[in-house]
């Protein structure tokens, strides 16, 4: 089975979602080689809920596009 990266619940008795990070600089190059290899899910979650909860909880979701204004 595979555990909810926030509650660690089977999510394959959900409609389980899939986390994917990737370095910026990668993005690029693994448009072009499609899905294969060089992807390492971030975590995987039973459903939405349960990765909104987890991003709330952890600092995932800050010091990102949320950290505004730009400094011009
Ligand atoms: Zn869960």
């Amino acid at each position: 089975m595979t555990a909810c990266t926030y509650c660690g619940c089977d999510v394959e008795a959900h409609d389980p979602v899939v986390v994917y990070e990737r370095e910026p600089d990668a993005v690029e190059e693994s448009a072009s080689v499609a899905l294969e290899g060089d992807e390492s899910p971030a975590g995987t979650f039973c459903n939405w809920g349960c990765v909104s909860a987890y991003a709330r909880q952890s600092d995932v979701a800050t010091e990102t596009t949320c950290n505004w204004p730009p400094e011009e």
